[in-house]
C-alpha cells in the first residue's frame, strides 16, 4: 500500500545524520530534537502549543484526561472510524456515543449530532477520516451551544486546510479545544516507530496536558495529577524534524496522485471515487473508493491476483465490534456506517507512487469492474 523505504531514500543523508546526532548525544529521552520538533510542528500548524507523546491513541486518551470527566460522561464519535477513537473513551470509563456518518464524505453526520446530546454529553471527537476535515464550522456551533469540548482526531488529516465561510483558514487539528495526531510510519507525517502529539491553543491547558503525559508532574517526583507515561522518543523526533520540512510537498504529491486516479476512474461504472467537500482540502492519507455494485470483496481479491494490494478501512463498524457490545448497539443502528463497511476499498497511495503503477491499477480496475458489473 505504501513504499516507506523509497521515501526514506529520498532524504537518507539528512535522516541518517539526524539519527546519528541523537546517538552521539545519547539523549534518547527528551533530547533537544523533541523540543525542536514541538516548536516547528506548532509553527507548521499555526497553533500555540504542541505536546508530543507516545502515539495517536495515547494522544486521544491524554486529551480526554485533560477534560476532567467523570465515569459515565458521554463523548460523541462517528460510527465509522478506527477503533482508537472509541477505545480511549472506553478505557477511561466514559461512554462512547456513536453518530452515523455521511455517505459522501465518510465523516460524522453533523445533522444527527444534536439528537444524541444529553445532560451527560461532555465532548465530541470528530475524526477527519482519510485526510479530509469533518464539517468543523457546524460542529463548533453545536459545541458552543451545548457547552461541549471538541477534540479533533487528526491522525489521518495532518496538513489538510479548512476554510470557514468567512474566509478564515485553519489547519486540521487546530480548530477545536484540542487536536490529536499520530506519527505512525504510514501516516502523512510518519516517524520510524510510534509517535503522537496534541495541538493546543490554550497555554494553561497545554501545561496541564504536558503534566498528564509526564506522570502528572511538573516538578520531578511531585505528582499533582494522576497522569501516564507517554513520550515521543528523541530518535523519532529527529526523524520528524527532517520529514516535516517535506510534508507540504508530500501532500501535494498525494493530491497529484489522487488526481491521476480520479481522472482514470471517474467514469467507471459500479465504482465511486472520493468526493471533495467545499470546506476542506484533502490530504489523501487514503484514496478510498466505494464499490457500489456490492462486489467489493471480489474486486479486492481480483486486484490481489494482479499483484495489487488494497485495504478495507474498516471492515466492522465500532458498534458491531465484540469488545463494544456493552454499549447496547445492534445491527441496523447506523446504516451508513454499516454500508460503508461493505463497500469501501482503499487503493495504494503515497507521495512517490509511480504513475505507471497507478495506470496499471486503473487498467486493472477497469477490467475487473467490467467483469463484476455483468
Ligand atoms: C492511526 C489512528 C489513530 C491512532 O494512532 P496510533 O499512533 O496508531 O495510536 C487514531 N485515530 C485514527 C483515525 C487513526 O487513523
Amino acid at each position: 500500500m505504501v513504499d516507506l523505504h523509497s521515501q526514506y531514500l529520498t532524504m537518507k543523508e539528512e535522516i541518517d545524520g539526524a539519527i546519528q546526532q541523537v546517538i552521539d548525544e545519547s539523549s534518547f529521552i527528551k533530547g533537544s530534537a523533541v523540543k525542536n520538533f514541538a516548536v516547528s510542528f506548532a509553527e507548521y500548524n499555526k497553533v500555540k502549543n504542541v505536546v508530543t507523546c507516545g502515539n495517536g491513541t495515547d494522544a486521544l486518551q491524554i486529551a480526554l484526561m485533560a477534560l476532567d470527566l467523570k465515569k459515565g460522561d458521554e463523548v460523541i464519535i462517528p460510527a465509522h472510524t478506527y477503533v482508537a477513537t472509541a477505545e480511549a473513551i472506553a478505557l477511561l470509563g466514559l461512554t462512547p456515543v456513536l453518530v452515523d456518518v455521511d455517505l459522501d464524505t465518510f465523516n460524522i453526520d453533523v445533522e444527527q449530532i444534536e439528537e444524541k446530546i444529553t445532560n451527560a454529553t461532555k465532548a465530541i471527537v470528530p475524526v477527519h477520516l482519510y485526510g479530509q476535515c469533518a464539517n468543523m464550522e457546524n460542529l463548533l456551533k453545536i459545541a458552543q451551544e451545548h457547552n461541549l469540548k471538541i477534540i479533533e482526531d487528526t491522525a489521518q488529516a495532518l496538513g489538510a486546510t479548512y476554510t470557514f465561510s468567512n474566509g478564515k483558514k485553519s489547519k486540521a487539528g487546530t480548530m477545536g479545544y484540542i487536536g490529536t495526531t499520530s506519527f505512525f510510519p504510514t501516516k502523512n507525517l510518519g516517524c520510524f516507530g510510534d509517535g503522537g502529539a496534541l495541538l493546543v491553543n490554550d497555554e494553561i491547558l497545554s501545561e496541564k496536558i504536558n503534566m498528564i503525559a509526564n506522570h502528572g508532574q511538573r516538578v520531578k517526583y511531585h505528582h499533582d495529577l494522576i497522569g501516564c507515561n507517554s513520550r515521543l522518543d528523541t530518535i523519532h523526533a529527529a526523524v520528524l524534524n527532517v520529514k516535516l520540512a517535506y510534508l507540504d510537498e508530500a501532500i501535494a504529491k498525494r493530491q497529484k496522485a489522487a488526481m491521476v486516479y480520479t481522472n482514470g476512474l471517474k467514469e467507471l461504472e459500479g465504482i465511486e471515487i472520493p468526493q471533495n467537500t467545499p470546506f476542506s482540502t484533502h490530504s489523501y492519507h487514503q484514496y478510498t473508493l466505494k464499490i457500489n455494485n456490492r462486489e467489493r470483496d471480489i474486486v479486492k481479491s481480483e486486484l490481489l491476483k494482479k499483484g495489487i494490494p488494497s485495504m478495507i478501512y474498516y471492515p466492522v463498524p465500532i458498534h458491531l465490534q465484540k469488545g463494544y457490545q456493552q454499549y447496547g448497539y445492534k445491527k441496523g443502528d447506523f446504516p451508513i456506517a454499516e454500508r460503508l463497511a461493505e463497500i469501501v476499498l482503499s487503493i495504494p497511495i503515497y507521495p512517490d507512487i509511480p504513475v505507471d503503477q497507478q495506470i496499471y491499477i486503473i487498467d486493472s480496475l477497469t477490467e475487473i469492474m467490467k467483469k463484476t458489473n455483468t
